[in-house]
């Protein structure tokens, strides 16, 4: 795969080189390729913002130093391959396990990393025209700029190559992995001693019994994202769940019914703030 990162600070991208992804690139797996945005300025200053139409804070990035540099990239990249362009921005749609899974799919990725307020708007308008586009927010929160959400891109997109991660299995266990893991959280792993000052790993995974080991492991992926991301299992395609895992989620759906009535209970039973004497006698503790 190749990778272009247009940015006006490429030393923020030194992370590429270190790794599993500096072992990639050298392995030739990776082909990286980072640049200046400052290079195609044309100005003393190299300036690249300027203040935004229609008044308000902040600058916004120029688009004709923009327009230049993704020109030049994508002229100096194989004309075999389409370049998909990678808009990191908060007003994006949301960056998921899937997307990586996609994007890893393909062959070029250019990843233009926005500052100030974002690139002009016809930046991304114009270059719709040409190759495909995709803007991308890793989260609900504002970065300073686009460079780290572009780490965190390539290092999800990238760690699904093949010849990329030491053991590729590994990557179908993990969290959200499109497949059996599609909308779950990995559960707890452990590692040796199996008793550690006390400690003990569940004796399951010490059984050497794979069918139970794969079925406790389901359990504790649909425990931990139930009481971390319930919205997650209310998205989950009831054509995946088998008979056992319908009964965990019974049993989860049970316990949080009971703390929902021991909850109600306990507010039937403790006087409302309103309902309180505003004028208490001293509490022991404040009595002289
Ligand atoms: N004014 C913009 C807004 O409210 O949508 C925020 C601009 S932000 C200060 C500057 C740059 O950081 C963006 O152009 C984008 O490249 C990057 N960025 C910030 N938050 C991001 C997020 N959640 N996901 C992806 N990129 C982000």
């Amino acid at each position: 795969m190749r990778i272009d990162v247009i940015t006006i600070f490429p030393e923020y991208l030194a992370p590429l080189g270190v790794s599993l992804l500096g072992k990639a690139r050298e392995r030739g797996v990776l082909d990286v390729h980072i640049h200046d945005l400052r290079a195609w300025t044309a100005d003393v200053h190299r300036t690249v913002d300027d203040t935004p139409y229609g008044g308000g804070p902040g600058m916004v990035m120029k688009p004709e130093p923009w327009w230049s540099a993704l020109t030049a990239v994508t002229e100096a990249g194989p004309d075999t391959v389409q370049p998909t362009l990678v808009l990191p921005t908060p007003s994006g749609r949301r960056f998921t396990q899937r997307d990586a899974q996609r994007l890893a799919g393909l062959p070029w990725l250019i990843f233009a990393c926005g500052r100030y307020e974002g690139l002009d708007a016809r930046v991304p308008e114009r270059a719709r025209a040409r190759i495909p586009v995709e803007e991308l927010s890793i989260g609900d929160y504002v970065l300073a700029g686009g460079e780290a959400a572009t780490l965190v891109i390539v290092e999800a997109v990238t760690r699904l190559l093949p010849g990329v991660l030491g053991n590729a299995d590994s990557v179908t266990d993990d969290s959200f992995a499109v497949g059996a893991m599609s909308g779950l959280l990995e559960g707890p792993v452990y590692t040796k001693p199996a008793d550690w000052d006390g400690l003990v790993v569940p004796a399951v995974l010490q059984s050497g019994n794979h069918p139970a080991i794969a079925r406790w492991r389901r359990d504790q992926a649909l425990r931990r994202t139930a009481a971390n991301r319930p919205d997650l299992i209310a998205g989950l395609d009831p054509a995946d769940l088998d008979g056992r895992d319908r009964e965990v989620l019974a049993e989860l759906e049970e316990r949080d019914r009971e703390v929902l009535a021991e909850m109600e209970e306990w507010d039937r039973e403790t006087p409302a703030e309103t309902d309180r004497d505003p004028n208490p006698p001293p509490s022991p503790s404040t009595s002289p």
